[in-house]
């Protein structure tokens, strides 16, 4: 039997304690290979070391001639030396000669420096000459050893540290992957994030307005943050506020998925189904952590652990959902994926408004940063309540409204939490 009034009675967590308790239930994702061709956002899963060096031949760096730098040091335009053209290389190939004094090798851009030779000279540092049928090149400027030859391993050498466990893929890794020959790569597996709505209120984005109902925007939200931060979304659809068809759900989904997310009915009203399932979960591998978080918005957030899986009862005001996501799901989908620092994230920046609303909890709200006259500035969104969700779309940080304070006034420091949105930062 459900005791209401113990609703009130919760007991609030700090967000830091909140979040170190979730932390603790949180392991890396087991690996799996995935092609190069859809590699891209993932995260290394293993320290990958390179088996090869590159380049692996000595390689010219322009289109010219393989020569001894020895004999052309001193050539001037009056002075040239003159070499026989015994060869040529295109990239690909490699030659079958050797530059011994007295003759050069034509090289491209690319290919493979003949033996003997220690310079390459640009193709418009030297003259051509035919004579007999025998092309001679008259070198014009001084040679120096080693100019225009990248050496074996002068970009990256055998057995060398590539990347490390965590790392996102982006186009940079995926290019040093191609050229070290993994067309497999390792990755962490992506967390399966199963999302739940609650609420007789909710139709789905696609449907006609009714008398009373909305249109349910967090499944899609949160999805999106899922992804966004390399999960794989997996929706169970909407519930309605209805005990037992809440818990028989939350049981069935997560079996199937890593971490749950069920979004509404965690507050104190008569619906409100979540409340009641997690005040009525013991044993049987369920374990509540904290059902209230000493934050605005959000402070009826939930979590629990069922069967070593957390369970996480987000607010159903989309503010708050939105908020309740970044704060504690993100470091727990980060870490999941090889992230070892997920809280490493907190920046500065200087109110260019005032906040004054002062709040006895830490209060996150949504602002959008700025970079000008060589300072990071933050602007406070207007409709920043916890049931409205139009200035999302333009937020780029949370900004933290410390407890206690009474507020920010403009030109003060405020500590931001960055979103991984199109961060505009020269304006919006
Ligand atoms: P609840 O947390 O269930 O008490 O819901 C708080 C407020 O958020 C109510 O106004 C709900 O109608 C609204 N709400 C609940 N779930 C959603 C949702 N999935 N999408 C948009 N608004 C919601
Ligand atoms: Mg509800």
């Amino acid at each position: 039997m459900i005791n209401r009034s113990q609703r009130f009675a919760r007991r609030a967590v700090k967000v830091e304690h909140a979040q170190s308790m979730i932390m603790q239930h949180v392991q890396q994702m087991d690996s799996e290979h995935v092609s190069i061709d859809s590699c891209l956002h993932r995260r290394i899963s293993e320290p990958l070391f390179s088996k090869e060096c590159m380049p692996h031949f000595r390689r010219s760096g322009l289109d010219g001639y393989a020569v001894l730098s020895e004999e052309a040091s001193f050539a001037t335009p009056q002075n040239p030396t003159r070499l026989k053209v015994v060869d040529e290389v295109p990239a690909g190939s490699i030659s079958s000669k050797q530059v011994v004094p007295g003759t050069a090798i034509r090289v491209m851009t690319g290919s493979a420096i003949p033996e003997g030779s220690n310079a390459v000279v640009m193709f418009e540092q030297t003259e051509e000459i035919q004579e007999d049928g025998q092309v001679f090149i008259h070198v014009k400027h001084k040679v120096a050893y080693g100019q225009n030859i990248a050496g074996v391993g002068d970009e990256i050498t055998t057995g060398q540290l590539l990347m490390g466990v965590g790392t996102r893929i982006g186009p940079g890794q995926i290019a040093l992957l191609a050229s070290l020959g993994f067309d497999k790569v390792p990755v962490v597996r992506r967390p399966v994030v199963g999302i739940l709505t609650t609420g007789n209120e909710l139709i789905a984005a696609g449907e006609p307005l009714l008398p009373g109902k909305i249109r349910n925007s967090n499944a899609y939200m949160l999805a999106a943050q899922v992804e966004q931060y390399g999960g794989l979304a997996v929706k169970y659809g909407t519930v309605p506020d209805d005990m037992d068809e809440v818990a028989r759900t939350i049981r069935t989904a997560i079996e199937e998925c890593d971490i749950l997310l069920v979004s509404g009915g965690v507050s104190v009203g008569d619906y409100d189904v979540m409340a009641d399932f997690f005040s009525t979960m013991k044993g049987n591998g369920m374990e509540l952590l904290f059902n209230k978080i000493a934050m605005r918005p959000g402070s009826p957030t939930s979590a629990a652990i069922i069967n070593k899986k957390l369970l996480f009862g987000l607010s159903g005001n989309p503010g708050a959902c939105f908020v309740g996501f970044e704060l504690l799901v993100r470091p727990v989908l980060l870490t999941m994926q090889g992230t070892v620092d997920p809280f490493n994230q907190a920046s500065k920046a200087v109110m260019a408004d005032d906040f004054g609303k002062g709040c006895p909890h830490d209060r996150y709200i949504r602002g959008h940063m700025t970079y000008s006259n060589q300072q990071m500035s933050v602007s406070v969104l207007n409709k920043n309540s916890s049931s409205m969700l139009v200035s999302i779309q333009h937020a780029n940080c949370l900004i933290l409204i410390p407890s206690g304070s009474k507020g920010i006034a403009a030109g003060q420091q405020a500590e931001v939490i960055p979103l991984p949105y199109e961060i505009t930062l020269y304006g919006k």
